[in-house]
């Protein structure tokens, strides 16, 4: 059995006391007029968090910030001679421990995937690197999906811990919480909490085969790419499956796989600021280049993009890996109920496109 500890119900509190002095924490809470919906926040001492059910916006601003300040840099002119100008450049990386307290394993998979695009290759983002290796990912053993979940469809499912560094198995009365790995022993130290007692050892110990033996969504969507190349030029079953699209990239920012970002120069006078923030390859403007062309002028032309993305073209390049974690957000999220798991069913030869 791994390092463990027992955190009651009414106990949770002062455990994220302690760690969000020592560090950043992050939770789920409830979020919107109606307190319905959830997203990922800064803890700070009385803030609630909501274990119960799935945020609505995933916890990727963690890492990959909406928008972020790149670097600043100020054009200094020489009092000597005007012609000649010199850049000064200022680029600060926070990167503060954290620990990303209630995750679920949909939400860590969307990491892993950002691990291998940030981080896999020759070139590293720095942004995401420093930030990546001082996160720490405490993840509920998840069970609260619901009818748009589909996570053991692309590969992974409600106990899946891959990613991880504590797994929060919710008891009764409290939860469980484990060490996975030895970077978690700092952590789960500074959590403080209870011995587990023997039953309670046994009873996480049952939640968690029961749970990984669930399968959360009907059929495999991990083998799409083919069906996706067979029915790339059939352009009828592109635009009946996104008629009622209105491109509000929603689906792309509720996504905790989806990573496109653009860059901007914010200046004011000689001064200015580089910035990144999060883009969606659902928008027109997206691939609109300088000289006016549009290589995905149409909306079934990002749509059929945005899938062949995820079922396609990434699996090929990170060795099988689906560009979906089977969250449902997107499906949840869209105004008109695009289903993310019909359009990928029905890319099979002879499945029809109204169904
Ligand atoms: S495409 Fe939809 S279901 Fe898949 S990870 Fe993104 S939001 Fe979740
Ligand atoms: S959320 Fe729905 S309507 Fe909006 S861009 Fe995505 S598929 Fe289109």
């Amino acid at each position: 059995m791994s390092r463990a500890i027992f955190i009651p119900r009414d106990g949770l509190h002062p455990v994220l006391d302690r760690l969000s002095a020592e560090m950043d924490v992050w939770v789920p809470v409830a979020s919107g007029p109606q307190k319905c919906g959830g997203e990922f926040v800064r803890y700070v001492p009385g803030t609630v968090p909501v274990l119960e059910r799935q945020s609505t916006t995933p916890p990727k601003r963690i890492l990959l910030p909406q928008v972020e300040s790149l670097l600043s840099y100020a054009y200094v002119k020489d009092p000597e001679d005007a012609s000649r100008v010199k850049i000064n450049l200022q680029a600060e990386i926070a990167a503060k421990p954290t620990v990303v307290f209630g995750a679920r394993p949909c939400d860590v998979r969307g990491f892993l995937l950002f691990d291998r695009v940030f981080t896999g290759g020759p070139f590293q983002d720095e942004y995401y690197r420093k930030r990546r290796e001082n996160t720490f990912f405490a993840t509920l053993v998840c069970r609260q999906w619901d009818a748009a979940c589909f996570c053991s469809s692309v590969g992974s499912g409600p106990a899946d811990m891959e990613g991880s560094d504590l797994r929060l198995t919710p008891l009764e009365d409290g939860f469980l919480v484990e060490a996975i790995n030895r970077r978690a022993h700092p952590i789960l130290k500074l959590m403080g909490g209870e011995q587990p007692t023997k039953t309670q050892l046994e009873a996480a110990e049952n939640l968690q085969k029961e749970t990984t033996e669930e399968q959360v969504g009907t059929g495999d969507l991990t083998h799409s790419g083919d069906d996706f190349r067979g029915r790339f030029e059939d352009l009828e079953y592109w635009r009946s499956m996104v008629s009622q699209c209105i491109s509000c990239g929603v689906c792309t920012f509720v996504c905790p796989t989806c990573y496109c970002f653009s860059i901007t120069d914010e200046m004011q006078g000689l001064e200015g600021e580089r910035l990144r923030s999060w883009d969606s390859c659902m928008f027109y403007q997206y691939t609109l280049e300088a000289s006016g062309h549009n290589p995905r002028p149409s909306k079934f032309e990002r749509y059929r993009n945005r899938i062949g993305h995820k079922f396609s073209f990434i699996p090929a390049k990170y060795a099988g890996m689906i560009g979906c974690c089977g969250c449902g957000r997107c499906i949840r999220s869209c105004p008109v109920s695009i289903d993310i798991r019909k359009v990928v069913e029905n890319l099979k030869e002879n499945a029809c496109a109204c169904s």
